[in-house]
């Protein structure tokens, strides 16, 4: 493997060539903008591609370069780009206005749609799965009565305060498990909030059990499959602990499926972990059909305490007739048969993908479910952030994406991320020039 940096560099200079005009606009837009972007999450190295177009599975860039659009908007476009159905729905509305703040029957059809799909009892609009993970973890904390919050370390809640707390954090920094320290994720974070989190590892139930019997705790925050730290599942049971944990304790249990709802299936992680299900989901992402959106709901006792005027729920956009109209759109789209041709492609991918990795010897795993999947670059699928922390190969991570985008595949960048398929792919065509374009990175790397 002694050859990965000069292929990183031989791949770095091709990506370069290829991508001037993306690179002169990214300085052009930096004067303006930091890194040059609109959320720091796209300033991935070298540099963000700067978008031209998109339609269907594919994206231009400015460059002209046409890609196989695996990063999707971040996981959100399981539709693809520019779905006829949602281009005529968002059309249709536009005419009629676009925003009203004013309640509209297609909000309560879109939520009867969503309630339904993930077996919540109310639920609440929002602009982004972080708002929609602020007021979930507001409403555990006043139906509880209590404060502080469990979440894993290493995973992603969103960009409020309480969240930015044990995203990434430096294990020399915060000790070891099984009770690491917290540490904050930016500067400007109240130092008081530091007290209010307890991070816990992911697929431990022993010390959460301990925790929320010794602690009075609000809230549990998980992802029931960890999305953004590779893809690491939970151990057969864990998330069952979770749930009986949280009931015996009065803990408010919150899944954050703005990553897994309407990905991994139908109804996201519900039908993968019907035993373990929690009392507050978060979605986000896809669930908008390509505008920005946030849903939090579940159980009426604690949605109600909105009506109760105990918790808040507000927010100018919150319901924007455009995002019901694409969210309507997309739910009717993504209907059960879309899901098992996801499952499908994605079983026929992962058997492609695992054989390039024996034959290859490659140190890498292959996992995914519904539209996500990927090839992860560690020996074995982790099972908590410390184990992901030291297997995986960044430079590799690097270099897998690198390579595919300068062979016209583009997967979202980061050893964290995965692939997420979207219903309009021409699975023949589309996944062979993926699995050669992976073929011929594993031949250089074995050369
Ligand atoms: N939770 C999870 C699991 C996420 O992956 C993200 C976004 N990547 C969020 C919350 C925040 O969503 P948004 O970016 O829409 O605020």
């Amino acid at each position: 493997m002694s050859t990965v940096s000069s292929l990183l560099e031989q791949e770095k200079q091709t990506f370069m060539e290829r991508t001037t005009g993306s690179l002169a606009q990214l300085r052009r837009m930096a004067v303006t903008l930091p890194l040059g972007v609109a959320s720091a999450y796209q300033a991935q190295p070298p540099y963000p591609l700067v978008y031209d177009r998109a339609a269907a599975q594919f994206a231009w860039d400015i460059d002209g370069n046409k890609y196989l659009d695996l990063h999707a908007g971040f996981g959100a476009n399981v539709f693809g780009h520019g779905h006829p159905v949602i281009v005529a729905a968002l059309n249709e509305q536009a005419q009629r206005g676009s925003h009203y703040a004013h309640p509209t029957k297609a909000l309560g059809d879109y939520s009867a749609i969503v309630c339904d799909r993930f077996g919540l009892q109310q639920m609440r609009m929002s602009n982004s799965g972080s708002e929609a993970t602020m007021e979930a973890l507001r409403l555990a904390r006043v139906f509880t009565g209590r404060s502080k919050i469990v979440r894993m370390e290493g995973a992603y809640h969103g960009h409020h305060d309480l969240v930015l707390m044990s995203m990434k954090p430096d294990p020399a920094q915060v000790g070891d498990l099984p009770r690491p320290g917290v540490q904050p994720a930016t500067e400007g974070l109240s130092e008081s909030l530091m007290q209010e989190v307890v991070p816990l590892a992911f697929n431990d139930s022993e010390t959460l059990w301990k925790v929320l019997q010794e602690e009075q705790i609000a809230a549990v925050i998980i992802e029931p499959v960890m999305c953004n730290l590779g893809m690491i599942e939970p151990q057969q049971g864990y998330l069952e602990e979770v749930r009986a944990a949280c009931t015996a304790t009065g803990t408010v249990l919150i899944w954050d499926q703005v990553k897994t709802g309407a990905t991994l299936s139908w109804n996201g992680a519900n039908t993968l972990y019907p035993d373990a299900l929690p009392d507050l989901h978060c979605l986000g992402k896809t669930v908008g059909g390509g505008l920005p959106v946030g849903v939090y709901g579940g159980r009426r006792d604690i949605m109600s305490l909105i009506s109760q005027g105990r918790a808040d729920g507000y927010g100018t956009f919150n319901g924007n007739a455009l995002t019901v109209a694409a969210g309507t759109a997309a739910l009717q789209i993504l209907d059960q048969a879309s899901y098992q041709q996801l499952e499908d492609w994605n079983q026929q991918l992962q058997t492609a993908l695992s054989a390039i990795v024996e034959e290859y010897d490659l140190p890498a795993y292959v996992a995914g479910c519904g539209a996500k999947l990927g090839i992860f670059w560690a020996k074995q699928m982790p099972i908590n952030y410390r184990e992901y922390l030291s297997g995986v190969n960044e430079p590799l991570a690097q270099l897998s994406w690198l390579w595919l985008a300068n062979r016209g595949v583009l997967g979202a960048p980061g050893s964290d991320e995965q692939w997420t398929l979207c219903t309009v792919l021409d699975y023949e065509q589309d996944s062979q020039q993926l699995l050669s374009a992976l073929t011929s990175l594993a031949a250089a790397l074995r050369a």
